[in-house]
């Protein structure tokens, strides 16, 4: 029997570990993955991490579980594909068997949202992609298109622009939501184009990508653009089905819980992206881990009086 069951190895799960092997809890933590970092592997360049003004977003995952595995924390990579958390006994399926434990942190982070248009399933591989940073050496000297108006367009088609020969940058609105600074690098970047109030209606192709739809969402007008890869940025969807029928999930499927992580089940906290909360960020992640354990020890405590 565990004090702590974390799922998930992002930056939430990780220094959920960290913090749970300095309060001396019996911890294990359960990641999909045989890496640490969750979707900060996938981020090309880190640069709002306090203390590290430039890192690489792999560089920063690895030294995470690094970190939790130097205090001894227990890493399995292990899929979790059940939770029973209702009552006391915290109990975590995996593929290879069956964790108990007095506390869960679910901390299993988010996936990415789907533009839901005709031709993104077919062209998946093959032109489409949700990773610039995975994917975007494959354009070299080629057109690309971003989708999206969050932190993670504005450094996709940054991160592109450098390779590319051009970037489409498509919104549907005719304001960005990713921060200021990276709105003003995209503005000064010569070979990204930025398209507002359109949305992509079709991806195109033969054996790749050729073409996309797109049409203003102000006029209707229609436009077809040539391109070799796009890249969905639109958000993220959180990855809580495991808890669905036993914590609340608000209507977008996050789980309710506010600064302490505390969710409707007595002993299960949320961590990270999967939780309620106004701002995702890598250092709002680390927070939660921090904050889920501390209101752990709390509960643990509460439950030896
Ligand atoms: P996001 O902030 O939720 O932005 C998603 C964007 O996609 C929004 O601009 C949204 O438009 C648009 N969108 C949503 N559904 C769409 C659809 N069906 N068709 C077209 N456009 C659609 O998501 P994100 O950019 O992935 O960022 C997620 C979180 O991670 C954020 O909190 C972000 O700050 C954080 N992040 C941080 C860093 C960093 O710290 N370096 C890097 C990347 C991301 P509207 O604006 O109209 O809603």
């Amino acid at each position: 029997m565990y004090d702590v069951i974390i799922v998930g190895s992002g930056p939430a799960g990780m220094s959920a570990a960290i913090y749970a092997k300095r309060a001396c809890l019996k911890t294990l933590l359960l990641e999909k993955q045989p890496m640490g970092g969750g979707q900060v592997l996938n981020t090309q360049e880190v640069e709002n991490y306090p203390g590290i003004p430039l890192a690489g977003g792999f560089e920063l995952g690895q030294k995470f579980e690094e970190h939790a595995k130097a205090l001894g924390a227990e890493v399995k990579t292990e899929e979790v594909t059940e939770i029973n958390c209702l009552e006391a006994v915290k109990k975590v399926k995996t593929a290879k068997g069956e964790y108990e434990a007095k506390v869960l942190i679910y901390a299993a982070g988010a996936s990415h949202r789907k533009l839901s248009v005709p031709g993104e399933e077919e062209f998946a591989g093959r032109g489409v992609s949700y990773c610039a940073t995975c994917d975007g050496a494959f354009f070299r000297n080629k057109t690309t298109a971003v989708i999206g108006g969050g932190d993670t367009a504005l450094s996709d088609a940054l991160v592109l622009a450098k390779g590319c020969k051009k970037v489409f940058l498509i919104h549907r609105r005719d304001a960005f939501r990713g921060s200021k600074t990276l709105q003003n690098r995209v503005e000064e970047t010569e070979n990204i184009e930025i398209i507002l109030d359109s949305v992509v209606t079709e991806i195109r192709g033969e054996a790749a990508v050729r073409e996309i739809s797109v049409s203003c969402v102000k006029t209707k007008d229609e436009r077809i653009l040539s391109v070799d890869g796009v890249f969905a940025a639109v958000g993220i969807l959180p990855y809580t089905k495991l808890l669905e029928g036993q914590a609340d999930l608000d209507e977008q499927g996050y789980v309710v819980a506010g600064e302490d992580c505390r969710t409707s089940v007595d002993g299960v906290y949320a961590a990270g992206d999967v939780r309620t909360k106004p701002l995702r960020q890598i250092v709002t992640a680390a927070a939660d881990g921090a904050n889920a354990v501390a209101a752990a020890e709390r509960y643990l405590t509460s439950q030896k009086d």
